[in-house]
Formats: structure tokens, sequence, C-alpha cells
């Protein structure tokens, strides 16, 4: 067995037998693993307690023939101290750690910029100097992008023409009057501009943003995300992308 040290963000645990938990950690080094903590849950353990999501912890594990085996846990900073007592930042953390698990589907390859993104969305969040929901789909935009499914913006997903009128998620972002699939939602010019101005780290255009269109940039945000999730595997997504168009269009 070898021993191993690296650091990361805590997304989820879920029980093992009767005392262990499986945690879930996205770290700098080594992208998603999955290790053991064994014996947390039978006792009020601190080990267990710097294994709880939202921690930014730095661990070592031994490799494991199936499951890497966590033996030291140190804090290094634990962000979901700041959520507790705000529902809306906690929730918003929460999509963030989930999302982070979902994008990230391979185990142990390096997911660097995913890792720091992460980081990054907890620490702004955690901070509360922008609303939550703002920082929540800056991070929903910018984690698809690295992930390769960064939503076209500023030119026709299908023409590259840049007078655009409508969002379609099948098409991959904004369209113009020609390329436009049924269905295709038109949101405000202020709308996509917001969505270009949280992708692009623009917070001051993004703070001066108005309610409504952050609502509608809510919407079409976790739409688009929620369509890539379920779409996510790269060799299936022209397929799916094929089949959701031909749905379409009969
Ligand atoms: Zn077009």
């Amino acid at each position: 067995m070898s021993l191993y040290r690296d650091e990361g963000i805590v997304l989820r645990t879920h029980k093992l037998g009767e005392a262990d938990r499986i945690v879930t950690v996205l770290t700098r080094r080594t992208g998603k693993i999955r290790g053991v903590a064994k014996g947390v849950r039978r006792t009020m353990s601190r080990f267990g307690a710097r294994l709880e999501p939202f921690t930014h912890v730095d661990l070592q594990l031994h490799t494991g023939r199936t499951l890497d085996v966590i033996t030291q846990a140190e804090t290094i900073r634990p962000y979901g101290e700041a959520f507790v007592a705000d529902y809306p930042r906690y929730t918003a953390g929460s999509a963030m750690l989930e999302t982070a698990d979902r994008l990230i589907m391979a185990e142990k390859e390096p997911a660097l910029r995913q890792f720091l993104l992460l980081v990054g969305g907890l620490r702004t969040l955690g901070s509360g100097e922008h609303e939550a929901r703002l920082v929540l789909d800056a991070y929903f935009l910018r984690s698809l992008a690295v992930a390769g499914y960064a939503p076209a913006l500023e030119e026709c997903a299908r023409c590259r023409t840049t007078s655009v009128r409508a969002f379609a998620i099948v098409a991959g972002g904004v369209v113009c009057g020609a390329c436009r699939p049924a269905g295709a939602a038109v949101p405000a010019g202020e709308t996509i501009a917001l969505m270009v101005a949280l992708l692009k780290g623009d917070w001051r255009s993004a703070d001066a943003s108005e309610s409504r269109h952050r609502a509608e940039c809510s919407g079409l945000v976790a739409a688009y995300l929620q369509w890539h999730l379920e779409h996510g595997i790269r060799s299936l997504r022209h397929v799916e992308r094929e089949r959701a168009e031909r749905e379409l269009a009969t």
C-alpha cells in the first residue's frame, strides 16, 4: 500500500457498514477521490467532523485495493460554518458541491481548474459580497465552461452571426432568428448580458443587474446545466442533441 497526501473539498459522505463512512473529495492534485474514513460514526470523533461536506481538508490516504483509506484529516478551512445560519447560501453551496460531483465523473483524473473554481465559489459565497444566486450562477456557467460546455452567448451557436434573438439549450446557447429551433426561449438582452458578466467574472455589471433579469438568468442557467448533466457523457451528447432536435422538429 502506498501513502499520499492531498488537499480538497469534501463533496459528500455516505455510510459504510456500522461505523465507517465513504467520503467523496475533490482534491487539488489527484482530482475526485473516494476514501473510507474508518470508525468515524462510532464516536463523536473530531476526525469525522473534519470530513463533513464543504470542509477544505488536508488529507493523508493509503491506496487501497478498491477504495483508498483516509488515515489523517486536518481542517484547512470549514466553509460550511459560514452557511449554517444562512439558508440561501447553504442551498447554493450544496448545489455547487453536487454539480462538481456530477460534472467530474472520472475518479483520480486531475481537475485543478474545477478544484480552484469550487474553492473560489465557496469562498465568495461565504464572504457575502454578492447575492448567493449570482455566485451560484457564476459557478454553474464557469464549471460548465471548464467541462467543455460553455454556452454560446455572444454569437449564434450554429452559424456564428452576432445578431442573436433566442436562447436554445439544445443548440448550445444563443441563436439567430434563422437557426432558432421551435420552443427556444427569448430572454431579455440584459439577461444574456448578465450571463456574459457572470461567465467573465465581471461583478461590477452583475451586481448592478435587476432582479427580473437575475431570475430569468437563473432559470436559463439551471435548465442549461440540467440538460448537460443528463446528457453529460460526451459521446452520447451529440446523439442526444440530434434526437432532441428531431423531436422538436416533428
Ligand atoms: Zn444562426
